[in-house]
């Protein structure tokens, strides 16, 4: 039986994961398994795989985190989003899902996909805690994420609203949360701190991006609403260019990052890979070398 994600955070103080997006051709499936086969070194706690709110090919979320699972043996987490569904579809997709023991989500409200102006179907659910409170309702067969947003959600009207809108999911069903990426630290434990003065206690896992390529950060960035920092500015703009330079000081800045993370103890890290080894491969050798030293 799988575990679930809700079980190993009870038994593990601090966990490693790492992020995929599901290839399409048979090629990205052959090179997704080998940045697989590549991280098993470092004992992943869980996967999780995300699921294109807007492109037609849904089922390969499904498909992949299945064939993850019996390969591996690892958890995986499927990403679920309340766009583009009708809620009688989730519920099919629930199904599915425990057809195929596929007992980790996260669960989603979704980005709009780029050209859909009528978001959704009129019968669908218009936010994730729903979602939460409908994978909640099959006897516990679940264990739900939810995603949070140190620097507040860009839709949200403050940091604040952001943050109630984080506990009404935790509060519905909601059991970890997956953070956006962020570059200050500052930021994150900011926001733990808040989320604990609002009564918030489930585990608050920091999504890592090591950034390899400035020009497709910006664009990621501003889409997300997540602030490129000005001691990220300072570093990468001068060699936006420089590919190898670029990447070098790519890791540096996850390793500093992720370090300092540890350092104030935090419950784990997410890396978001975009299905690639490295760099996340070479950023946990050398973390894990100075954990172990
Ligand atoms: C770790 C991580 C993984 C992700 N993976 C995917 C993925 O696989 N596929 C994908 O499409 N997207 C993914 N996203 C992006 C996410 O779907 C979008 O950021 C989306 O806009 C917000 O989703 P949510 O689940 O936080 O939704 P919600 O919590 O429903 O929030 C959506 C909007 O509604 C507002 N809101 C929330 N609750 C309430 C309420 N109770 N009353 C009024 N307003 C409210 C929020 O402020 C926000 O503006 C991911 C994000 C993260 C951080």
């Amino acid at each position: 039986m799988t575990k679930k994600i809700s079980d190993i955070l009870k038994q593990k103080k601090r966990t490693f994961s790492f992020e995929f997006f599901p290839p399409k051709t048979k090629k990205g499936k052959d090179s997704l398994f080998k940045t697989i086969e590549g991280l098993m070194k470092f004992n992943p706690d869980f996967f999780s795989v995300t699921y294109g709110a807007g492109g037609a090919k849904k089922e390969l979320t499904m498909n992949i985190v299945d064939q993850i699972q019996r390969t591996f043996g690892t958890p995986t987490i499927h990403h679920l989003t309340c766009i583009g569904h009708s809620v009688d579809e989730l519920k099919s997709i629930i199904e599915q899902m425990r057809g195929k023991q596929i007992r980790n989500v996260l669960a989603l409200y979704g980005d709009i996909p780029e050209g859909i102006k009528s978001k959704e179907p009129s019968d669908s659910l218009s936010y994730c805690f729903q979602l939460c409170q409908l994978l909640r309702s099959y006897d516990d067969y679940f264990s739900v994420g939810v995603a949070g947003f140190p620097e507040g959600h860009v839709d949200a009207p403050n940091k604040e609203t952001d943050l109630k809108y984080l506990k009404i999911k935790l509060d519905s069903g909601g059991q970890f949360v997956i953070t956006q990426f962020f570059f200050s630290n500052a930021d994150y434990f900011d926001y733990l701190k808040r989320a604990k003065e609002l009564g918030i206690q489930k585990r608050i896992i920091p999504g890592i991006f090591p950034i390899t390529d400035y020009k497709k950060l910006l664009k990621i960035s501003r889409d997300c609403g997540a602030t490129v920092t000005e001691n990220v500015r300072k570093v990468f703009e001068p060699i936006t260019d420089k590919r190898e330079k670029t990447y070098r000081e790519g890791i540096n800045f996850a390793l500093k990052q992720c370090r300092q993370l540890l350092a104030q103890g935090v419950g784990g890290l997410h890396f978001f890979t975009f299905n690639k080894l490295e760099p996340t491969r070479e950023i946990l050798d050398k973390l894990f070398k100075t954990i172990r030293d």
